[in-house]
């Protein structure tokens, strides 16, 4: 019997919040700090805050950072920041979503990492759909020092719904690789802070395999496993899960080829695959905008799509009574 219940209630799990800072969303953080904007005109505001479509470069891609990270540097405006951030996701029909930032980030104007965690919390508390906060540390050469700050608050903080869940590890994955980290890991499974790894992005399948060996519950992306049948087994028996970005790894160029994305190809293996936004303002996209593209470019079937937010579920850093509810809410 074919199903008729489209999908229209999404999960994302992989979310950065400055790179979810729309047109409007700026707007109204700036008119917050009454900072102003290098233009007034949206047309003009959304090249600067976005890459089009048919984004070639990686640096384009980076330098959309700027203005929203220049735009977060105040508790007023994290807080307000994570809030209008979330209820744009729940009118794209996202029932959960785990927001990450960095911390570290946002102290350009000597705000100190416990208080932007403290801002986004408050932001969180006000969200109306559920979520939680996953704090990126950056890959680097000399933040170490920052990066277990980072850590020691997610401890402090850490809670199993509604607040910290977890901890990431950002940045350029290619220069710095995830081996560099083995200690910096060591220390989150001491302190039993649970993590994801942004991993097989622009690192080969050899990242991912240290991401697991390490411990992560989930990696970032893990596209570029694709092809190394060794990693490819690991990642099936370890059960980890990926949270695949398919629009990013377009525009970054983590995969040349999309015809050729293996995301459904990984799911028929059994792989844990997960769909996720990344930077959805930065790429112009959203969560069920990324499930259509999906469904267009790889024929994904409403029951592929069920299972891959069944995954999500599974997947969430969350508790069981949440899980729970989230699955009521997608299945009906
Ligand atoms: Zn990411």
């Amino acid at each position: 019997m074919k199903k008729e219940n489209n999908i229209n209630h999404y999960i994302d799990l992989h979310a950065h919040l400055d790179g979810c800072i729309t047109v409007g969303i700026a707007k109204k953080l700036a008119a917050l700090q009454k900072i102003t904007l290098p233009s007034a005109a949206d047309e003009e505001l959304l090249s600067i805050l976005s890459v089009p479509d048919t984004c070639e470069d990686l640096n384009d891609f980076l330098k959309c950072f700027d203005l929203p990270l220049s735009l977060l540097q105040t508790e007023e405006s994290l807080e307000e920041a994570v809030y209008l951030v979330l209820s744009e996701m729940e009118r794209d029909g996202v029932i959960y979503a785990e927001l990450r930032f960095a911390p570290q980030l946002h102290t350009q104007k000597g705000m100190p990492q416990e208080t932007a965690i403290q801002a986004a919390l408050r932001g969180l508390k006000k969200s109306p759909i559920p979520g939680n906060l996953i704090l990126c540390c950056m890959r680097g050469e000399s933040n170490q020092k920052e990066n277990m700050e980072t850590l020691e608050l997610a401890r402090k903080y850490l809670i199993e719904d509604g607040g910290v869940v977890a901890i990431d590890l950002a940045g350029a994955e290619a220069i710095f690789p995830t081996e560099n980290y083995e200690e910096f890991f060591a220390k989150a499974r001491e302190y039993k802070v649970p993590f994801t790894i942004h991993a097989g992005e622009a690192g080969d399948a050899e990242d991912v395999k240290t991401a697991i060996q390490m411990g992560a519950a989930r990696l970032g992306h893990g596209v570029r496993i694709a092809g190394n049948e060794e990693v490819i087994r690991l990642v099936k028996d370890s059960g980890v899960f990926l949270e695949m970005c398919p629009t990013s790894n377009r525009q970054t160029k983590a995969v040349t080829d999309m015809s050729g994305y293996p995301l459904k190809d990984f799911l028929e293996r059994g792989l844990k695959v997960t769909i996720n936004t990344d930077d959805p303002a930065i790429e112009r996209t959203t969560l069920s905008g990324e499930f259509r593209y999906m469904q267009t470019l790889l024929g994904l079937t409403e029951d592929q799509k069920q299972q891959i937010l069944f995954n999500s579920i599974d997947a969430a850093f969350t508790t069981d009574k949440r899980k729970k509810e989230l699955h009521q809410q997608l299945l009906f």
